[in-house]
This record gives structure tokens, C-alpha cells and sequence, in this order.
């Protein structure tokens, strides 16, 4: 069998790739995919009552490029969702990203925004560098509410002191002195109305592009001729472990089906000090559907099962580099594994805009 294009993995990097190579080049494009369903970690289904329910934990599509929310436009209409999150700390629930009502339940105060921008000035720790998740932290809400609300659920999440995280690990959360609860702030952001699965089986459909599922790349290597590879698999396993393994970070999720119609106020909400999960979520939050019965589900983060996360420590990241120079014109990484990022599929979307094919 001879194609023009291989591209490992059916994620938002490998299906993003394969639409630009069929319809902006007309060329052939055969996508190889180890799971049993296209998606990726972006995958979703219907469960028996019809509640969308997102296989790997929850996914929120948000973005400030025009660019890639019109791209995905193009494949579905949007339910229109901003995304609330709290964090369950000393048996109270907090608005998380922490805002003026965090401070005010938390401290038991009653502070106007002035308050806590004095508050925060009067407690925040000065640091001479600002490298870690605990410097960005503490050097802008102090030690208490890093303690309380970052701490334990960074090392819960990554397995890694915050001490030892770059801080753009938590870039994404701010720390607000208003009431604004929103978790994104960002433009464009929403949930497909029908789910990321049928988005992406609406971005498949070209007639230049094949999927095989259930396949692993090792059988295609000897069984298909190709000009180019595109891999978004882990690159230490592609190039054999040969430099030893890359450390991810693995989540598995208990879901439970609930016999009320919400079990918690918004979608997520946040374990950082209890418990042995991260988080809870629950999937109705996401799209108001309507049903008597509600499902959530209970995200564990280790250190084994399938890679999920990369861990953004300086030492990965130089055995990453170490893989990536042995790339050759023949194979492109892309994609969360394949580039060893830690980033949002609006990111993924916007580098693989970038590659010249
Ligand atoms: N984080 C935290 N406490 C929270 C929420 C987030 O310490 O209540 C930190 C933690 O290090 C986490 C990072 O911020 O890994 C990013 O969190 P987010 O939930 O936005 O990321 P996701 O896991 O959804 O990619």
C-alpha cells in the first residue's frame, strides 16, 4: 500500500494535520490509530441516557485566536459555555481561580477590591527570582492561600514538589481582586455542540484521508510505503526508550452514575488538600442537558498507565531535546507527546497551522 502521508495518532494534532494535507494540498493522507476511536484524549460519548460524557477528563474549548475558533467553526456550532470552577478546601467550596469572594469567604472578611489588592500586597512574598510554581504563587497571594489552595494539588496533579514545576505550569489562573468567576477569560470559548468526536469525524471526512484504527504503528512501518511521517505518539517510545524514559503524568477517571439531577454547582470542582483525586467532574455542567440521573467523574493522577501529561521539569525537557535531535526530514513530532508541551488543543491547533507542508 503506498501513501503520501502517515500520520500516527487520530488526536486534534493528527486530525488538524491530515484536513491541511488533503484539502490544502490534495494529498493522500493515512492516519494510524492504536485506540479503538478517533479523538484522541479529545474523545466523548453518549452514555445510555444520553449525557456527553468526556472519556479523558474534562475539555474546554477555549481560545483568544480568531484563527482557530473559526477553523473548528467550520465543523461544528458551539454550545455557548464559560467554564466555573471551585476548589473544596476545609470542607467550604471557593471560587477557584481565587477572586475577591475567595478572600472574603476564606478570611471571613468583608473587603472591597482596594482591600485585597492591600491584603495581597501586604502578604505576598518577595522573591528575588521567580521561577517555580510556588514563586509565582506565594509571590503574589502569600503563603496562606498557597498553602490552602495550590500546594497540595500541585503535587497531587504532577507527583512534583511546585517547587520544582516551572511556573507556567499555573499561568493560566490568575488571581483576581474582582467577582468575576469565570476560570477562561479568553474571547472565543465553548463546548461542540454534539461533542469533540463528531467535530473531529467532520474533520476526517475528506475523501483524501483514511483512518485504520486498532492499528499500531509497528505493524504499518513494515506494510505501507510513505513520503512523509507525522507522529504524535510519545517520541521516547518512538525512538525506543534508547535514552531512557520520558516521565508523564498518567489520569484515570471513576466514573459514577448519580440518581439526582445535579450533584455538584458547577462542572469541576477542585480537591487539593482531601482525597485522594484531583478532581470532580460533572458532565451536564457542559452542555444543560436535561435528565434525572447525572454521571461524574473522579480524576486520579499518577505516575503509571497511558502518558497523558508531559512533566515540564528542566531535566525532561533536556532528554526531550535529546530525542528531538534525532529527528530527520523523514518524521515531524506534533502534538502534546509528540513535542513534550503541556498545552491546550487551541495550542495544538495553532502549531500544526504553523508546519510547512
Ligand atoms: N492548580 C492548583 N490548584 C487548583 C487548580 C490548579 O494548584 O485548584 C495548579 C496545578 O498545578 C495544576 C495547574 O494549576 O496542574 C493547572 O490547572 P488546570 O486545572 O487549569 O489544568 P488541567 O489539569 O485542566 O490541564
Amino acid at each position: 500500500m503506498k501513501v503520501q502521508n502517515v500520520i500516527v495518532g487520530a488526536g486534534i494534532a493528527g486530525i488538524t494535520l491530515a484536513r491541511r494535507l488533503a484539502e490544502e494540498k490534495n494529498q493522500s493522507v493515512l492516519i494510524i490509530e492504536r485506540r479503538s476511536h478517533i479523538g484522541g484524549y479529545c474523545f466523548d460519548y453518549r452514555e445510555e441516557e444520553g449525557i456527553l460524557i468526556h472519556k479523558y477528563g474534562p475539555h474546554i474549548f477555549r481560545t483568544d485566536s480568531k484563527k482557530v475558533y473559526d477553523y473548528l467553526s467550520r465543523f461544528t456550532s458551539w454550545i455557548d459555555y464559560q467554564h466555573k470552577v471551585l476548589s473544596y478546601v476545609g470542607g467550604k467550596l471557593f471560587p477557584m481561580p481565587i477572586n475577591l469572594d475567595t478572600v472574603n469567604s476564606f478570611l471571613n472578611t468583608s473587603y472591597t477590591s482596594e482591600d485585597v489588592m492591600d491584603y495581597f500586597n501586604r502578604v505576598k512574598m518577595n522573591k528575588d527570582n521567580i521561577n517555580s510554581v510556588q514563586d509565582i504563587i506565594e509571590s503574589q497571594v502569600g503563603e496562606l492561600f498557597y498553602r490552602a489552595f495550590f500546594e497540595n494539588y500541585t503535587r497531587k496533579q504532577w507527583g512534583v514538589s511546585p517547587a520544582d514545576l516551572p511556573k507556567e505550569i499555573v499561568s493560566r489562573i490568575p488571581i483576581r481582586n474582582n467577582r468575576d468567576d469565570r476560570y477562561f477569560t479568553v474571547p472565543y470559548q465553548g463546548i461542540p455542540k454534539n461533542g469533540y468526536t463528531e467535530m473531529m469525524a467532520g474533520m476526517l471526512d475528506h475523501p483524501n484521508i483514511h483512518v485504520m484504527l486498532n492499528t499500531d504503528f509497528s505493524w504499518a512501518k513494515g506494510e505501507i510505503l510513505f513520503d512523509r511521517l507525522f507522529y504524535s505518539g510519545s517520541i521516547d517510545e518512538f525512538y525506543d526508550y534508547r535514552f531512557g524514559k520520558l516521565p508523564y503524568r498518567c489520569v484515570s477517571f471513576q466514573l459514577e452514575k448519580l440518581n439526582c439531577a445535579f450533584y455538584q454547582p458547577v462542572a469541576v470542582v477542585n480537591y487539593p488538600n482531601d482525597y485522594d483525586y484531583t478532581r470532580i467532574t460533572e458532565f451536564k455542567h457542559f452542555t444543560n442537558q436535561k435528565s434525572e440521573h447525572s454521571v461524574i467523574a473522579k480524576e486520579y493522577s499518577s505516575g503509571s498507565g497511558d502518558p497523558s501529561y508531559p512533566i515540564p521539569e528542566k531535566a525532561n525537557r533536556k532528554l526531550y531535546e535529546k530525542y528531538k535531535n534525532l529527528e530527520t526530514k523523514s518524521v515531524t513530532f506534533i502534538g502534546r507527546l509528540g513535542q513534550y508541551r503541556y498545552y491546550s488543543m487551541d495550542q495544538v491547533i495553532a502549531d500544526i497551522f504553523k508546519i510547512d507542508i
